[in-house]
């Protein structure tokens, strides 16, 4: 995508689980080459939000536009083969499994089949090509002399890490961050920040949930702040810091 095309817009989204409005008429954009951050209290609505943009559990109303595509209704596999990757906010790996076998997952969902079928039929030298695009994630995210251990051994921060990894591995344009510092040390949150600056400069869009505030005002372009399911405020992170709206609502000052 050229930088500044649109890689997300979400046009008045709402969703509803009963008599709950958990996103209410929520509408923003994310620039090819930005780095937006999504923040608000727990229970605003953002993992909810993600889930509506990534095909997880698709908007009671409104619209959402991937990559140029109306990806409103569109299945969630179908989304990541757009380019379109994302992690958990409660961390989904496969403890059994070795780090790489984890990381390959990531790009087994971009193939035409799916992940069990790939695993029993996928060709030698697709294998390989995965394996490469595998352990060069987890380079990139500082696991890689651990590639062969199982995925259950590392701590909660390797853990995120890795399913960034995982997501790395599908290539993708545009990628969605739940909470990928949470239960990662001082050090580690270092490293997350200057790993998505790299992304960033290689040219991939990130949308990132972070309640670590240093961390997101020094990271981000930009900010959507969520309140109750409504959206609260936009801006840069000087404008943001100094909305009385979010003092109060968020920040609690
Ligand atoms: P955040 O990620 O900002 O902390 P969530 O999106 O997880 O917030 O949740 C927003 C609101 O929606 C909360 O009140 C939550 O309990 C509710 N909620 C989220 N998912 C579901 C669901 N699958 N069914 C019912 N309620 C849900
Ligand atoms: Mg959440």
């Amino acid at each position: 995508p050229l930088p500044g095309s649109l890689i997300l817009k979400v046009q008045d989204a709402v969703k509803q689980f009963g008599g709950l409005k958990a996103v209410s008429d929520v509408s923003f954009d994310v620039k090819a080459g930005e780095i937006v951050g999504l923040i608000g209290p727990n229970g605003a609505g953002k993992s909810t939000m993600f889930n509506l943009v990534t095909g997880v559990n698709p908007a009671t109303r409104g619209n959402v536009t991937l990559l140029g595509r109306d990806a409103t209704r569109l299945p969630a596999r179908t989304i990541h083969r757009l380019g379109v990757a994302r992690t958990f906010q409660h961390v989904r790996l496969f403890p059994e499994l070795s780090l790489l076998e984890n990381a390959m997952m990531g790009g087994y969902a971009r193939g035409k089949a799916g992940i069990v079928a790939s695993l029993l039929h996928l060709e030698r030298r697709e294998e390989a090509a995965l394996q490469g695009a595998a352990l060069k994630q987890l380079e990139r995210v500082g696991l890689r002399d651990r590639a062969f251990d199982q995925a259950g051994n590392l701590a909660l921060g390797q853990q995120r890490l890795l399913e960034i990894a995982r997501a790395l591995t599908a290539d993708p344009a545009f990628l969605l961050l739940d909470e990928p510092a949470a239960g990662l040390r001082y050090g580690e949150k270092a490293e997350l920040s200057a790993l998505l600056r790299r992304l960033r400069d290689e040219g991939v869009t990130v949308l990132i949930v972070e309640h670590d505030m240093d961390l997101v005002m020094n990271l981000v372009d930009r900010l959507v702040v969520m309140n109750g399911g409504q959206e609260l405020a936009q801006g840069n992170p000087q404008q943001v810091r100094d909305n009385p709206a979010v003092r109060e609502a968020y920040l609690g000052v």
